[in-house]
This record gives C-alpha cells, sequence and structure tokens, in this order.
C-alpha cells in the first residue's frame, strides 16, 4: 500500500466521487490501515458486532499507550495475511457498512476542526485525500462537503469525535506523575470501554456525588449516546478540574 497522502485543496468546495463495486478497486482501501478508532466509532461498532465494549477490544482491537498526546490509542486490528485486510472487509464490501467508523465515512475528504479554550464551536477545515489507486475520483458524481457529510451520516460523529478532540489535544495537565497511571486508566475506560463505565456509574458512589437529572440517568441505562456524553463531561471534570459535571452539595 502507498501510505502517502496526498492531500488536495477542494476547488470552489467541490470534488467528483463515487464509489461502488463497479470499480476495479472496489475494497482495496479496506486493508493495511492503521486506522484509529475514536469513542464514538467504538460505540459504533460493538454494538452493529453485538458484543459488549470490552470483548470488542479484545478481539479486533490493538492498544497503543501514549499515542494521542499521551493518552492511549486504539486501533483496528488488521488481519494477519499478506494483505493486511480490515476485519469488516467482504468481497462484496463492508459488513457493518451502517456503522463503519468515521475514518471510512469521510473519505475521500479530510477534515482538521481546531477549537480555542472558552469557543463554543470548533472550526472546521476541509481537504481532498487522493489515494492514488483510488477510481472513485474519475467519477462524475459531484459534492460539496455539506452534501457529502449528510450523505454520509457523519453529523453524530462530526459531534462525538470533536468533543473527545477537546480532551486529547486539552492544553491542561492531567497532574503529578503518580496519578497519570490512573488517570490513563479512568481515559481508557470511559473513552474505550463505555460498558464497563456504566458499570461504574450505576455500581459505585458515582450518582451520589455528581448531580445527574434524573432523566438522564434513566436514559443512560440503555443508551450509550447518552451514557457518552457524561463519560466525556466526567472526562473534563477529573482530568482538568473543568465544571461542566455539577456536584451534589452535600
Ligand atoms: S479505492 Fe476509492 S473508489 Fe475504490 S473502493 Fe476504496 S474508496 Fe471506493
Ligand atoms: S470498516 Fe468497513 S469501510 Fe472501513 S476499512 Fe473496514 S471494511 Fe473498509
Amino acid at each position: 500500500m502507498d501510505h502517502r497522502q496526498p492531500f488536495e485543496y477542494l476547488d470552489n468546495n467541490t470534488f467528483s466521487f463515487a464509489c461502488h463495486p463497479g470499480l476495479s478497486c472496489f475494497t482495496e482501501c479496506c486493508r493495511d490501515l492503521r486506522l484509529a478508532l475514536t469513542p464514538y466509532d467504538i460505540l459504533r461498532l460493538k454494538n452493529k458486532l453485538g458484543v459488549n465494549s470490552g470483548d470488542f477490544l479484545d478481539q479486533y482491537t490493538t492498544v497503543k499507550p501514549g499515542e494521542h498526546n499521551g493518552f492511549p490509542a486504539v486501533l483496528l486490528k488488521m488481519g494477519e495475511d499478506e494483505v493486511r485486510p480490515c476485519p469488516c472487509v467482504t468481497p462484496s464490501g463492508c459488513r457493518i457498512y451502517e456503522d463503519r467508523p468515521g475514518a471510512c465515512r469521510i473519505y475521500p475528504i479530510g477534515r482538521a476542526s481546531s477549537r480555542t479554550q472558552g469557543q463554543e464551536q470548533a472550526r472546521e477545515f476541509h481537504f481532498v485525500v487522493k489515494e492514488p489507486h483510488c477510481q472513485g475520483f474519475n467519477e462524475p458524481e459531484q459534492w460539496t462537503v455539506e452534501h457529502w457529510a449528510l450523505d454520509q451520516g457523519l453529523k453524530p460523529y462530526s459531534f462525538f469525535n470533536d468533543e473527545w478532540t477537546g480532551i486529547i489535544t486539552h492544553k491542561g495537565s492531567p497532574g503529578s506523575e503518580e496519578a497519570i497511571s490512573r488517570k490513563m486508566q479512568m481515559f481508557f475506560m470511559a473513552c474505550y470501554d463505555l460498558d464497563q463505565f456504566r458499570r461504574f456509574v450505576f455500581e459505585s458512589t458515582f450518582l451520589r456525588r455528581f448531580d445527574i437529572p434524573e432523566e438522564i440517568i434513566k436514559r443512560m441505562k440503555t443508551d450509550d449516546e447518552e451514557l457518552l456524553k457524561l463519560s466525556l463531561l466526567w472526562l473534563k471534570f477529573s482530568l482538568f478540574g473543568e465544571k461542566g459535571l455539577p456536584l451534589r452539595p452535600e
């Protein structure tokens, strides 16, 4: 695989692209990848595959400590044969297509976002990533970035990924040397092992310490997205002392 990343600016915010089984490159891009999963990717993948987050992490991923500015990264584990196929690829395409990771959805667009502290909304930048083997650029369909994002169902990915990026690029320090190892375990559980985080919320003193509205507590029992919102707020509170999660007065 050619690992060069030929980035190109978007011309008038539009690009030509289509991906379909009729192309000779079909599924060529689903191999030998270094695909870092975000918390929202894992939420969607484990639910699609019908496993809990702990089993998903064991079976499908490799952990790389320290890779996200000191925080651990989780990579989708490629197959071990020569072409190193993605575990989700089949001859007829992606078997988890509706829940594929954000990086697979957004291709061929690259997205960067930046948010300064105190700024409500992240600023977005887009560019085209023209992989040399990809024939999709020769297809006539025209897209704008906005239309592509809508078509690929990127909205919830952008929301959760921006919240999470705010944590892994946070300027604050997670604390003393002694605290770091414990905080990395907290980070791992809250970001990647959501079913374990749910047990932590409901089986520890968590709900006696934090003032969470009853309605949200009820939803978090079964709604993973609601739980992930809480886990990211809790991390900002625990790692950097942000005030988004109110403590009970007592
Ligand atoms: S290489 Fe490009 S066109 Fe071919 S399958 Fe992958 S994304 Fe689609
Ligand atoms: S998750 Fe699906 S779309 Fe992404 S690399 Fe694997 S097979 Fe391809």
